[in-house]
């Protein structure tokens, strides 16, 4: 029986309830009364249950999915501003002993370069990620307790943490790792990661068991429990996420959407993040395997859906996506982007030959971190490199409080500023320079406090002068 407060899978992602919200969204997709009621209620800022918003996924008015559409874009300036946090992925090692049939670091790949970094080789390619600009990265391995237990993990984080740099170190630290135990999320939290990331790939249990055929991932409540386990390792800040195209969207919508609810019955808060991945060509993948793939419009849907319901949890988006689907969707709620990735182990450093690749799947944006600050400014977006609420402990249920209360506009605005002003001055190219110092100029008159405005002016003169957090 659905229960969201209950701690197994099964019950609350209770497929029977899948099942009828699906069909009640189905019955629904219509009816104007019952989708302008919903819409009322998304208004409020609050949220809506996983039925409600998979009404409005379903909904097949035209007039009525233009307003879904602009309240996605109007929920995310209010709740976040123009502000597109950047980050970058760190791979750290693809040995791999599951056998998922989406992902090329399967067990049985034997034409894919197996690597894991030296601690050495990680300075290399942090140093090359921190030469570009980026503060916040986050480190992917594949599942292997031998070949990359925790303890590899645990050290790869210190070294990061660890690192100087002339412009200052990486300042966060995200993690997406395979599900575990407990007592290793302590590690992980007593390490200083930021987020814990793990996506659902599929919340469809008969699928995932297909999916996931041979290996410790295929345990299906394991993995789909990873989450309670997180938090009770004290780990706050966690990012859910589906693998869009291996089940029907609309199932998953209503698998994460209940996640969410989930989380946030038990613990209180919800997801800090929701990533929305869809499965890319890979090596020894062949994607017309699956044929569930969402067409770009599916997907702007499903993104703007995703904003109404959760307001106050980020999104992400990757270089998965083209330059042009990416410009589509950021307006309808995403609030972080990666740039500049490379998916293959050691990729920062040295460019790989096709043959060798290790690459986890094909990327779609190649463009670099400035020519990505330089098209978002382009876009009015800001460019933020900030992660000042981590440093200040403002994490979980007390940097939401702090979201709700709006109080964000205040201090992430400025910081965001500060940030891009220091990646302005430390790695610009010179038009990106003048269009992040014109944007600063105008930005700073948008900050509501004349006070925090001050201090702000002052903070920029002294990041001219040199000066680095
Ligand atoms: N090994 C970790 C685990 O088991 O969750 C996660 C790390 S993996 C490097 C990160 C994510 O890449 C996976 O969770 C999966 O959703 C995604 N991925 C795998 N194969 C993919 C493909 N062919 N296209 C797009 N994304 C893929």
């Amino acid at each position: 029986m659905y229960d969201p407060k209950s701690k197994h899978a099964e019950d609350f992602i209770n497929h029977e309830e899948i099942m009828e919200t699906l069909d009640y969204a189905r019955k629904n997709k219509t009816n104007r009364e019952l989708i302008g009621e919903i819409l009322e209620k998304a208004k409020k800022r609050k949220g809506l249950s996983h039925r409600e918003a998979a009404v409005l996924l379903d909904c097949e008015l035209d007039d009525k999915n233009q307003e879904i559409f602009t309240l996605a874009e109007q929920i995310k300036k209010d709740f976040y501003g123009n502000r597109i946090v950047m980050f970058a992925p760190l791979y750290l090692s693809n040995y791999c002993v599951n056998g998922c049939l989406y992902c090329p670091y399967h067990l049985k790949n034997k034409h894919i370069a197996r690597k894991k970094l030296t601690q050495d080789e990680i300075r290399a390619e942090v140093t090359a990620l921190q030469d570009m600009g980026h503060k916040r990265l986050a480190i992917e391995t594949g599942e292997d307790p031998v070949n990359c237990p925790i303890e590899y993990v645990l050290e790869s984080i210190k070294t990061i943490y660890d690192m100087k740099h002339k412009n200052g170190a990486i300042r966060r630290v995200n993690v997406n790792i395979a599900a575990t135990t407990v007592e290793n999320y302590r590690k992980l939290k007593e390490a200083g990661i930021g987020t814990y990331i793990l996506f659902q790939e599929t919340y469809h249990k008969e699928s995932y068991l297909k999916l996931h055929p041979t290996g410790p991932k295929h345990n299906y409540d394991y993995h789909t429990e990873a989450m309670d386990r997180a938090m009770e390792g004290g780990i706050d800040d966690v990012g859910c996420g589906v693998l869009f195209g291996l089940e029907l969207y609309r199932y998953e919508f209503a698998g994460l959407l209940m996640h969410a609810e989930h989380l946030e019955a038990v613990y209180g808060v919800g997801p800090h993040t929701i990533s929305v991945p869809r499965i890319k060509k890979a090596d020894d993948i062949d994607p017309d395997m699956f044929d569930n793939g969402i067409d770009d419009d599916t997907f702007a849907k499903i993104v703007a859906c995703i904003r109404i319901a959760v307001p106050y949890t980020g999104m992400i988006l990757s270089t998965r996506e083209s330059k042009k689907c990416r410009e589509r969707v950021l307006h309808l709620g995403i609030s972080q982007i990666s740039g500049g990735s490379r998916t293959s182990v050691g990729g920062y450093v040295e460019e790989e030959a096709e043959d060798e690749s290790s690459e986890q799947f094909d990327v779609s944006d190649k463009r670099t971190l400035d020519e990505v600050v330089n098209w978002l400014m382009d876009m009015e977006y800001i460019p933020s490199f900030c992660t000042a609420c981590y440093r200040e402990g403002r994490t979980g249920d007390r940097f939401m409080s702090l979201c709700k209360s709006g109080q964000i506009q205040n201090c992430c605005l400025p910081n965001a500023l500060m940030t891009l002003k220091e990646y302005l001055m430390d790695y610009a190219s010179q038009d990106t320079r003048e269009k992040g110092e014109a944007m600063i100029a105008r930005e700073i008159q948008n900050i509501p406090k004349e006070k925090v405005r001050q201090i702000v002016r002052e903070h920029l003169e002294e990041i001219e002068k040199g000066n680095r957090d």
